[in-house]
């Protein structure tokens, strides 16, 4: 068996939250190793809406979702956290007066507690049912884009009628040649303002609304992976054939514990259940902070997630220095190593 890392505090998921809590437990001088699936630290800002400005991040009336991650590793640096990106952790077990936890490469880390950051666990889009769709997946059916300019002069298909498939048809009806957007009601549920702005560009001829209708089948070959026509097919059965090049699926997110589910931690509705005052899970040491954590009136926002992380990172001093009293000081009057 590999040799364990030792350390003071293991940080499940280096999302926004997580990577706080290193800044939050170093002021209090425990040292944390964070874990993330994703080769990139910073999570849902990250993977899923790096260019997006965030509005509600105190002191920031705007910053980008990926600016905000440059910050939160630039704070917690001076507290040389240990990365080990690329792997999740699939075990958890108590060990040594302290947790023992296995990751997906099969590092191995012990840790003094533990918290638990890993916002919707194992995410992943919802994919829409329809046959071959695995040979066309990551070929001609996409559910991120991040290179916008890769689907100049294409016909493509948005599915959805959420923000995602809003903001998506909007930004691509100047690129693509043809963006065709399919929803199963005549009715979009974005913000108003995209909604309004979608209707005036299916008006201008920029955009082709097929609604209200589901996607039925893809069409094109399947060894290339190359898609050649969506079939879409209304609430009467009517099919219509849309000729395409790319499919982009929004359909959101799945929420899947993954391994965590296993670990035996007391849930509520597919979250970690912690007791508020101090975010600790029904398992003693463990703490879980962030999207993750579930308790009365939880407000899923980044900046509830970094008051866990201060809540959490106190509750943990006594499991890391015992023989030591918690005297708390502010930031200014403590310093920051380095500043
Ligand atoms: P996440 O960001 O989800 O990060 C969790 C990390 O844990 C991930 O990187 C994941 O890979 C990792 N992980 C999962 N399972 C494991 C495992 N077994 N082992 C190791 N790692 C694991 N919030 C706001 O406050 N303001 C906004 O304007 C805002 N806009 C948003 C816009 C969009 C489009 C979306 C999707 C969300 C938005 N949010 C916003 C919500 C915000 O992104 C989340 O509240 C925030 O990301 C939660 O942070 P987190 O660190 O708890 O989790």
């Amino acid at each position: 068996p590999a040799q364990p890392l030792y350390s003071d505090v293991a940080i499940v998921g280096a999302g926004p939250v997580g990577l706080f809590a290193v800044f939050e437990c170093g002021m209090l001088r425990m040292r944390c190793q964070v874990i993330d699936p994703l080769d990139v630290i910073g999570g849902q800002c990250a993977a899923l809406y790096p260019e997006k400005p965030i509005f509600d991040i105190p002191g920031y009336p705007r910053i980008g979702a990926g600016e905000l991650i440059e910050r939160l590793r630039e704070q917690a640096a001076p507290f040389e956290p240990g990365y080990h990106l690329g792997q999740s952790v699939v075990g958890l077990e108590r060990r040594d007066e302290g947790w023992r936890l296995t990751t997906s490469k099969g590092r191995v880390i012990q840790a003094k507690a533990v918290i638990i950051a890993a916002g919707a666990g194992a995410f992943g889009p919802n994919r829409p049912p329809l046959a071959d769709l695995e040979h066309y997946e990551g070929r001609s059916v996409f559910y991120a884009v991040t290179q916008p300019e890769s689907l100049r002069g294409k016909r493509v298909v948005i599915a959805g009628g959420g923000d995602s498939a809003l903001d998506w048809s909007i930004l691509l009806a100047d690129i693509a040649e043809k963006v065709y957007v399919i929803h199963r009601r005549a009715k979009f549920r974005g913000a108003p303002e995209s909604v309004a702005r979608l209707h005036a560009l299916a008006e201008a001829g920029k955009v082709e609304l097929v609604v209200p209708c589901q996607l039925h089948r893809l069409e094109g070959d399947t060894a290339a992976g190359q898609l050649s026509a969506v079939v879409a097919r209304d609430l009467d059965g009517q099919e219509r054939r849309l000729d395409a090049d790319t499919l982009l699926p929004f359909f959101g997110l799945s929420m899947n514990l993954g391994p965590i589910a296993e670990w035996g931690l007391a849930l509520h509705k597919g979250q970690v259940a912690v007791d508020p005052t101090t975010c600790e899970t029904s398992l003693p040491g463990v703490f879980a902070i962030g999207d993750i954590a579930d308790y009365p009136r939880k407000l899923k926002l980044i900046l509830t997630g970094f008051a866990e992380a201060a809540s959490a990172a106190h509750a943990i001093h006594p499991l890391v220095h015992p023989d030591e009293e918690l005297h708390w000081e502010y930031s200014t009057t403590k310093g920051v190593p380095g500043l």
